[in-house]
């Protein structure tokens, strides 16, 4: 099983890695800055070097980059667009350099417009950043369809996968968190999901999942993540998944080999439960 959690770049990827070792992981998920900004250390100060002979000798493989929120190539201001482009573009080039194989993006939000017109707008985004060759996926995320949000429905991401001329190169991260959120029923029904997933967008697309908690009821559309399992004593709050779904999800055959990355909250500043979290997910039980 290929399982990991996002991890602090603030020490490089050697800092990176030594993180996810700490936590018995074999793969992590970054930012490859701060999550808000598009504030950017040059690829030359990110210690990678170092980070991938640590990596290599303790296992570690397959990572997965997280452009920053703010990147939303569905807006309609030409400069929040235009920023949306030129950083994703950046972002592919320090992904890769990096050697990862995935860069993980929220579609965007269309805020006063509509899905369509956000939906074309990204379309047109992609179109202006996909070459043919890309050498990497851009994982398009499933979202939870809080505020105006576009990836909440399968259909959405697959209208957007139809219309980009190299679509060959986007992949999916499925986000158990924010699929419950938006209403698939992935605790009773994951094989029905999955099957709906296939028609409409096809399996293979999934390269990557994000394997949340959520801290809200299904449909909720809130966006809130959960520790794995967490019960009421939890101080971030209970888990509406339940770790048997998380469970059954991560051990699911179309999991396989793909990376799993948790993103489950911290307890407080100094605490985590991934170690933990990786270690029940691992084994099961
Ligand atoms: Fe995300
Ligand atoms: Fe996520
Ligand atoms: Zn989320």
């Amino acid at each position: 099983m290929k399982i990991g959690s996002h991890v602090s770049m603030s020490g490089g990827l050697i800092g990176a890695a030594k993180e996810a070792y700490s936590y018995g992981a074999n793969t992590f998920m970054i930012y490859t800055g701060a999550p808000q900004n598009t504030i950017r250390k040059p690829i030359s100060d990110l210690k990678i070097d170092e980070g991938l002979i640590f990596m290599k000798e303790h296992d570690i493989s397959d990572i997965v980059v997280h452009a920053p929120y703010i990147i939303n190539l569905a807006s309609f201001k030409p400069q929040i667009f235009d920023l949306a482009v030129t950083f994703l573009a950046k972002e592919i080039e320090r992904a890769k350099a990096v050697k990862s194989n995935y860069l993980v993006l929220h579609p965007g939000s269309y805020t006063e417009m509509d899905s369509a017109y956000g939906i074309s707008r990204i379309v047109e985004g992609l179109n202006e950043v996909l070459t043919r060759d890309l050498g990497i996926y851009i994982c398009l995320e499933t979202m939870s369809g809080k505020g105006s949000e576009i990836g909440r429905t399968f259909e959405e991401l697959a209208n957007i996968i139809e219309k980009v001329k190299y679509n060959e190169n986007i992949g999916i991260c499925f986000d158990t968190c924010h699929t419950h959120d938006s209403g698939y029923d992935i605790i009773n029904d994951f094989d029905g999901v999955i099957n709906n997933f296939d028609k409409i967008i096809g399996v293979d697309r999934i390269k990557t999942f994000h394997i949340n908690g959520s801290l809200n009821p299904r449909g909720s559309s809130k966006d809130r993540h959960a520790n794995i399992g967490a019960g009421v004593n939890n101080p971030k709050g209970k888990d509406y998944l339940g770790k048997d779904a998380i469970l059954r999800i991560t051990h699911h055959s179309v999991v396989g080999e793909k990376t799993l990355i948790l993103e489950t909250p911290w307890i407080d500043d100094k605490t985590n439960l991934y170690k933990q979290e990786i270690e029940v997910i691992r084994n099961g039980i």
